[in-house]
């Protein structure tokens, strides 16, 4: 029967979205003055004070359109990688190319989409938002990938293959020797997409990233952020390196101002602004130094991570579960990330914060964990 609330099968199954909490939200409930997140792999320096000043000065410019396609913005893009401005695509986070490339890509009802499991909820959401199936294979127990399980998954209608490197929310990072291989092996019309959202973190890019030798691959789009290392997470800004006639889909069809003026702007000038990005690499690269070795000595198991998160397990003998500790670190005004919705309950996810935020965090622990 229809009527009018007759709407795509795939629609009434879906759930809102599951973000990390917000400061806001925590405050409110706990009537806290202060409250420290590290839940969402934001940057722990905030915004770039360059950015901060190109927006103030340019705040009267919001009711202008952005130029559509922001040729200014893909220009600065291409220029910052040396690659051709016909293979960037901005987009309104990179959770926008996420989209455009599955409804461009993948046909509903027919093809397949592979990727690992646990893997970013956008994949899942975009994949089954337009009916296109997906299908996971497992990682192994210490989140390294298993390609061959991968790679057995593909077939003739297989038409994107997402990995996620370094790894949300493991922080592993495969070899660009594994990535290449898996470029190699997957059939012809199926494209290898790399999500890179925490790229800039891990060093030297080379041994982790197919981006220097890119023109050996007509198979790969990489994506990358402006919402983690640049730290502009609240204006949304993305972008795909794609093949080129990818590249050409994606502009025809996108919408054409998705990407708004201050986030083009902002963009722009992030990329220049260098010092804020060696402050970032310097505070993330301490921090999760000295949050490693915190949660080590109270007994954690810690995944080695190349990103700004660190995942770890509680010790076998805590007298709380993860699910405990979270809610226990949310009352003193400290918001991690459980990891129910990627399948991992007895993992947490902690993004690194400021030396004073890791600080707080670890000396909440001790607290409700004990000595
Ligand atoms: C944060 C993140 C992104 C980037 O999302 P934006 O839409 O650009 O904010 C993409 N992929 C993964 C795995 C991420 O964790």
């Amino acid at each position: 029967m229809s009527d009018i609330r007759t709407v795509r099968p795939e629609i009434p199954d879906f759930e809102k979205y599951h973000s990390g909490m917000a400061i806001e939200e925590i405050q409110a409930r706990y009537g806290l003055a202060k409250v420290i997140k590290l839940a969402s792999n934001e940057n722990p320096l905030g915004t770039s004070p360059v950015v901060q000043h190109v927006l103030k000065q340019n705040a009267g410019m919001a009711f202008r359109y952005a130029q559509a396609g922001t040729p200014r913005l893909h220009a600065a893009i291409a220029e910052h990688h040396g690659l051709p401005v016909s293979r960037i695509v901005a987009g309104n986070g990179s959770d926008e190319i996420i989209d455009l490339l599955v409804r461009i890509k993948a046909r509903p009802g027919q093809d397949n989409i592979i990727a690992f499991d646990p893997c970013f909820s956008m994949y899942k959401l975009q994949a089954k938002l337009c009916g296109v199936e997906l299908r996971q294979a497992p990682l192994n127990p210490d989140f390294s990938c298993p390609w061959d399980t991968l790679l057995a998954l593909a077939d003739e209608h297989t038409a994107l293959c997402f990995v996620t490197t370094p790894d949300n929310p493991s922080g592993f990072t495969p070899s660009a020797a594994e990535l290449e291989a898996l470029a190699r092996a997957l059939p012809p019309q199926c494209l290898l997409v790399i999500d890179e959202a925490y790229m800039d973190f891990a060093r030297p890019l080379g041994n982790y990233s197919l981006l220097p030798r890119l023109d050996e691959f007509e198979n790969i789009a990489i994506l990358r952020t402006f919402s983690k290392m640049y730290g502009l997470a609240g204006l949304r800004l993305g972008y795909g390196i794609l093949p080129e006639w990818l590249a050409d889909y994606c502009l025809r069809v996108k919408l054409p101002f998705s990407v708004n003026i201050m986030a083009e702007m902002a963009g722009i000038a992030a990329l220049t602004d260098t010092a804020f990005i060696e402050a970032t690499l310097q505070a993330v690269a301490q921090g999760r130094e000295q949050l490693t070795r915190g949660l080590t000595a109270l007994g954690c198991t810690v995944y080695p991570s190349m990103a700004n998160f660190l995942l770890f397990d509680l010790p076998a003998k805590a007298t709380l579960d993860a699910q405990g500790l979270f809610q226990a670190l949310l009352e003193r005004g400290i918001i991690i990330r459980p990891l129910t919705s990627y399948n991992l309950p007895d993992s947490l996810r902690v993004s690194v914060g400021d030396a004073s935020e890791n600080r707080a965090l670890l000396d909440a622990m001790l607290e409700i964990l004990g000595s």
